[in-house]
Formats: C-alpha cells, structure tokens, sequence
C-alpha cells in the first residue's frame, strides 16, 4: 500500500514523439506527466504486459535486419535472439516498477505463437548492417528545430521505390477496413520528419500487421505537414500551460477525462481530475465489452489476512460494503520505500484501489471484485 500521492515538480516538456502525438491531443495532461515522471516513479504500473511483447518483436526484427543473426537466419539464432531480448524486456519492466508482470513469459499469452509469427516476418528481412543509407532500421527522424522526433521501424528502398514500414502486434484496420488513426496520424509524421532529416519524401507508407499484411497508408505532402504541424501546436500548447514547472493541481485545466484515456493512464491516483471523479463516485468503471476494470474508494470496514501475502478487504462505498479478494500485501510498487505501509489497512482507513475486476462479468453494480495482476492500493490521506 501507498500513501495516497502528488507528483511534486513537473517540468514543461521539449519536444513530442510520433507516438505520442495523438494520444497528447486526448489529454495534454497524461502528455505532460509522461514525459515528466520517469516510469519508475509512476503512480500505476502498465495496465497491461502487451507493451513488453511488442518491443520484443520490433527489438528481433530490428536484430535479424542489423545482421545479428548472420547472412541467413536460423531457427536457433532467432530463438537465441529472441531470448535474449526477452530476458532485456523483464529487466525493462521491473525497473519499470512492471514487477506485477513477471515473469512476461507467463503473463503475455500465447507469447509462444507471437514469436513463431516474429520468425516468419524476420525470415523475410533484407539483412544489412548499416543505421542509415538507403535502407535502415528504426532511423532517428526529426523536424528542423527538433520539437517533434520519432523512429519509423524501417527504411527500405528497392527499384528506386521508398517506403517507411511500421509493425504492428495487433491490428492496424478499424471495422471499416480503414487503417487506424493513431497509427495513419503517426506513419504521416514520420514521412515528414523523414523528408525534413533526408532530404526525401517517402513513396509509400506501410504498416504490417500481427498476420504480415502489409497496409498501405495513403498520404499527401500537404498531409503529412499537416499532421507534424499540430503534434508541434499541441507541444506549444502544454509548454505554454506548464510555464517554469508546478504542481498537477496547477495543471487541471490540462485534463481530458474519458474512461478510453484514463484506462490507460499510469497517473490516475495523482490526476486532480480524476482524483476529484473517484472520490465523489466511490467508483469508476472502464468497459471494453470483453473485459471491464474498476477503480474504487472507500473505508475500510475490515479485512482478512489470507496468510500468503493475500488479503481481502471490506470497504464502506456509499451505502454499499464492496469486497475486493486477492489484494497483495507486498509492496511491489510505490515511488519510494517512505510510501510503503508494511501493515494491512485498519479499519476506518481510506482506500483508493485501481485495477479490479468484477467477480461476476455481468453484474451492473457489482459489490464482489477480484484484484488483477496489476491492482494496486492508495491511503488517502485526510488532507487530500
Ligand atoms: S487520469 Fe485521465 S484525465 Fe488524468 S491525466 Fe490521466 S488520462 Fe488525463
């Protein structure tokens, strides 16, 4: 458990990445405590193991094309690779304050399949071993005074045609067979941070998705200038709100609620927004149709240690008593080990948990909740 938490001293950021264009549009403030807080420090971890495997695929590709697998890639140097870049990934997530999600092997499902997939989409990569040139591997591009960056997986040129490839571990079409917006918004940013660092334009724009299709990303110059102009305007936007630095409080006008964003987000226990929202509702629903999460606040009525590092605590939520089973006793997770309470919650303390799941899928109040993975514990203070 964790004293309920305020980021202290946050500073206005620098520059922004293709990635995170799209999603600082929806919340400037998330935007802002990203690029501030170091992962370590934030206030959830990953709400998900998924991030881990998608660098792994990328991180393989980008190995079996810079020639670390020889001239022709085995099965065993890929899989020698492949562990090796596994092995890197949980190291990533524990200094990520990820430790919820180890073992990754055990936590990423179907990981066997993901990497079977990786050797069918490495087995067709141009070997070369040059970062830059005509064909490269994840090039670093930027625009003239360097406030918008980001690196395209690949640069491949072949019979005098240029195209910037991204890959994709889910899928990079929306119902209507359009590719996704987040991702066309980013593969236009890349075409013109590459122009604006080489010199060229791109022919085309593609994204290849979990089963090796390839999606091309139709552009114009005008696009793609378009696209880097307002990842530059929403730059200004939160460096302006920011100023010298200060505190989230200072930063509400920053927020963007919305149960798509915050879900997300590793900031909720220190998001005056958000904050505010969960404690005047006692809880806040995310539903994606196949999975529902809570976050909830209430008084602990009583708990019960289980006696494997297990408890269960009871709280006062409104006029309901909601039990939330499998909640762990180990400080697995916290800024510093000043937040950490060793001992259980007492009865009459104020608990804000994130990430739980109803016990029973199709309850519309549910008043039974299991702790997932990655669920994790607040002491409000009084004060807040
Ligand atoms: S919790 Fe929601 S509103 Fe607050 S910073 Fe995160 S995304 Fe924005």
């Amino acid at each position: 458990m964790f004293t309920y938490l305020r980021y202290p001293t946050i500073e206005a950021p620098k520059r922004i990445g293709a990635t995170a264009a799209t999603g600082a549009q929806r919340c400037l403030l998330r935007f802002v405590l990203n690029s501030s807080v170091a992962e370590s420090k934030m206030a959830l971890p990953s709400s998900s193991p998924y991030r881990y495997s998608g660098t792994l695929v990328h991180k393989t590709i980008e190995s079996v094309r810079r020639g670390d697998c020889g001239d022709h890639v085995t099965p065993e140097r890929l899989l020698a690779v492949w562990e090796e870049h596994l092995d890197s990934m949980e190291q990533e997530a524990k200094d990520n304050g990820d430790a919820c999600w180890l073992p990754i092997r055990e936590s990423v499902r179907q990981l066997e399949r993901l990497r079977l997939w990786t050797a069918r989409l490495a087995a067709g990569q141009p070997v070369h071993s040059g970062k830059s040139g005509p064909t490269s591997t994840e090039p670093w591009l930027e625009n003239e005074d360097g406030t918008v960056v980001g690196r395209v997986d690949s640069v491949s040129a072949s019979d005098g045609h240029l195209a910037l490839r991204d890959f994709k571990t889910g899928t990079v079409l929306d119902e209507n067979g359009e590719v996704l917006s987040d991702y066309r918004t980013q593969m236009l940013i890349y075409a013109s941070l590459f122009r604006a660092t080489r010199g060229q334009w791109p022919d085309s724009l593609e994204l290849v998705d979990k089963r090796g299709t390839t999606a091309q990303v139709a552009f114009t110059t005008e696009s793609a200038i378009e696209a880097v102009k307002q990842a530059k305007e929403t730059l200004e936007k939160a460096r302006s709100e920011v100023g010298a630095g200060g505190s989230p409080e200072s930063f509400a006008a920053l927020c963007s609620m919305s149960t798509e964003t915050c879900v997300q987000c590793r900031h909720r226990p220190a998001c005056p927004a958000f904050s505010k929202s969960l404690s005047e509702q006692g809880r806040v629903e995310f539903d994606q149709n196949t999975w529902r999460k809570f976050d909830l606040t209430g008084q602990v009525e009583r708990t019960l240690d289980l006696g494997n590092d297990r408890y269960v605590a009871v709280i006062r939520c409104g006029s309901d008593d909601l039990t939330v089973r499998g909640l762990s006793a180990l400080a697995t997770f916290g800024s510093s080990s000043a937040d950490i309470a060793s001992n259980l919650p007492e009865p009459g303390d104020q608990l804000a948990i994130f990430g739980v799941a109803p016990a029973r899928f199709s309850d519309t109040e549910p008043q039974l909740f299991n702790a997932n993975r990655d669920a994790t514990v607040y002491i409000v203070p009084s004060t807040l």
